[in-house]
């Protein structure tokens, strides 16, 4: 907490030309946990006492509060059991196949699990500054009501005690995973919920993404001392832990091993166990450590981890420069869980992948570290904002790193394109300002979230050019990290930087289904014609090749966006002309240009960055 006043008042000092940007009146709440935990591996169940100073920043007195209780999903008949058995295509890592070939049947596999197998987090006491609190469960939300209420500006202590038993593998938590990770501890303890500007964010645990205040988390596990655990934060007794893999004396309690882990200004928390791990680490150029715990299982995965490794360190070195500082002294990829999630500091991943995909998934989840842990985004709320932005970091860092491309010299997210292309043409869109959970279909959610997310980046370089969005990436992580920032945050730091008005981009984009499609309709000797065929109006880069062979670049602004961008430095615009046109506007489908020389061919926007759906009109020779 004290770290993040410091950051705050750092902010203030050494940003002042920054702040036109903030929203006014801006505050946050914060958290300091300190949580003891004392894990009974053999029935995969744990006793949790937590201390948690809870300030309450906001501007209003909370007569009640929230807290998390993830593991209360993995139950027969929870919401995320109903989502499982209803929805059109549900994940199938939860789900079995309990048809036959010829009718084909499944159930969620949350429905058959025993009393032994399900997952639940008990409270069994609860006091606020010592004084006891009412509160009741239901579902995965615990409603606190202290004795009185928390004032505005006040800092008040919980002291928690609950036990918890660790649910058979179903989704990112969980025993015993797949690849034989012990324990995989995910959304695995009482977390308080986030409240904001907008109110409180009380999302079930339908199926995915998370919210929740910054703050410290000082974390001590007692397991059984042949476990390995890698986790968020820094280990801050290594010398003692390793006593523990020699057989050294255990100091512990009954007997355990006793890990203790601190990070500042995280906003969750997660951990692996198991005996099988092993511990590996490397640094950054910029100084980051970057841990990795994996079961070696042979030689082929020893050695992807040693090359995942070192490309992480260098995957750090690279977002560094673009998109600001990594802001914490370690980063832990730990094998468990059942795919990639992103934590405070750490990452869960499964292990035994090829190269390719290891790599793919760590660059992933570690690109997270901007997109969504270190500003804090909703992503229950901008789920596009948060895996859009880093799928969209995620490719361009593979393509420089591991595919070791020198310069991309055209759309880098090309595929994503592609992806949302199919998903607007499918019927099953839905707008991306939906809430994470209530998409009809996860197909539409991730490809919405991932895909549609990773375009709408790109496309706002098209819009205000390529190297105002790097200066946007750059800005913006100085004026909001730490801070949940909204789109509309990045889209004023966008606007502040390239003098364009991108309202509208926003809003279509985000609020609505609609799509691009523009054609060259006409093209003569002297005169292209150009229809905006769609019912989103976009500046329009038209790249004409002459008779004589030269070239020139018609730039066409967008009367809304009350600006331009300039020319734009891609090797296949060297020795194109630059001619800005006048303004286009939504409310006319056509627009004509007059030319002073022969005309032998047209292309709209050939660096492939405008998300126009049909490219087949895009292009267009003179005919002979
Ligand atoms: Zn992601």
């Amino acid at each position: 907490m004290t770290n993040m006043r410091k950051l705050l008042i750092l902010c203030l000092l050494t940003a002042g030309n920054f702040l036109f940007a903030q929203r006014a009146g801006y505050w946050q709440q914060t958290v300091d946990y300190k949580m003891d935990i004392n894990v009974d591996d053999n029935n995969y169940r744990y006793d949790g006492k937590m201390s948690l100073a809870y300030s309450n920043n906001s501007n209003q007195n909370l007569s009640k509060v929230y807290f998390h209780l993830y593991f209360n999903a993995f139950q027969p008949g929870s919401m995320m059991d109903y989502r499982l058995s209803n929805i059109t295509d549900p994940d199938r890592r939860m789900i079995k196949n309990i048809g036959t070939s010829d009718k084909p049947k499944t159930q969620s596999k949350i429905a058959t699990l025993t009393p032994d197998q399900i997952g639940y987090q008990n409270i069994q006491n609860l006091t606020v500054n010592g004084v006891a609190a009412n509160f009741t469960i239901d579902g995965t939300i615990l409603e606190v009501t202290p004795s009185k209420p928390i004032l505005a500006g006040e800092t008040v202590t919980f002291n928690m005690e609950w036990d918890a038993q660790v649910p058979e593998q179903i989704r990112r938590s969980g025993r015993n995973s797949a690849e034989n990770v012990a324990l995989s501890m995910a959304q695995w303890y009482p977390k308080m919920a986030h409240f904001d500007e907008f109110g409180w964010h009380l999302d079930e645990y339908v199926a995915r993404e998370f919210v929740a205040p910054f703050g410290n988390f000082d974390v001590t596990i007692h397991i059984n001392p042949t476990y390995v655990i890698g986790a968020s934060g820094k280990l801050q007794n290594p010398n003692e832990v390793k006593g523990y893999q020699n057989n050294a004396t255990i100091k512990s309690k009954n007997g355990k091993a006793s890990w203790n882990f601190k990070a500042e200004n995280i906003h969750d928390f997660a951990w692996a166990a198991d005996p099988k791990l092993v511990i590996d680490s490397a640094k950054s150029n910029g100084g980051v450590t970057v841990y990795t715990a994996y079961i070696p299982t042979n030689n082929e995965v020893k050695e992807n981890w040693n090359i995942a490794l070192k490309l992480a360190t260098e995957f750090f070195d690279f977002c560094e420069a673009r998109y600001g500082a990594y802001p914490w002294p370690t980063y832990s990829i730990v094998q468990g869980g059942d795919g990639g999630m992103e934590y405070g500091t750490a990452t869960l991943v499964t292990g035994g992948r090829n190269i390719k995909s290891l790599v793919d998934v760590i660059f992933h989840e570690a690109a997270h570290s901007w997109y969504q842990h270190l500003f804090g985004i909703n992503e229950t709320v901008d789920e596009w904002f948060d895996e859009g932005f880093t799928s969209y970091i995620q490719d361009i860092a593979f393509q420089h790193l591991f595919e070791r491309k020198g310069s991309l010299d055209t759309n880098p997210v090309i595929n994503a394109y592609r992806a949302y292309y199919k998903l607007a043409l499918s019927g099953k869109e839905e707008p991306m300002s939906l809430l994470a959970d209530y998409y009809k279909t996860n197909y539409a959610y991730s490809n919405q979230a991932y895909n549609k997310g990773a375009v709408m980046a790109e496309q706002l370089g098209y819009i205000i050019g390529k190297e105002n969005l790097d200066k946007t990436f750059l800005k913006f992580y100085e004026i909001w990290k730490f801070k949940h920032p909204t789109p509309n945050d990045f889209k004023r730091v966008a606007e502040d930087i390239s003098g364009i008005n991108l309202k509208w981009y926003f809003n279509l984009f985000i609020n609505t289904t609609r799509t691009i499609d523009y054609s060259i309709n006409k093209i003569t000797d002297r005169e292209i014609e150009i229809e905006n065929k769609s019912d989103i109006a976009m500046p329009i880069d038209l790249l004409v090749e002459y008779q004589d062979g030269s070239k020139e670049l018609f730039y066409i602004p967008l009367r809304e966006m009350r600006g331009e961008k300039q020319k734009e430095t891609y090797a296949l615009y060297n020795d194109v002309k630059w001619t800005v046109l006048t303004d286009w506007f939504w409310t006319k489908p056509t627009y004509t240009i007059h030319l002073n020389k022969k005309v032998k061919k047209a292309e709209i926007d050939p660096t492939k960055r405008l998300a126009d759906i049909d490219h087949t009109n895009n292009i267009k020779e003179v005919s002979k």
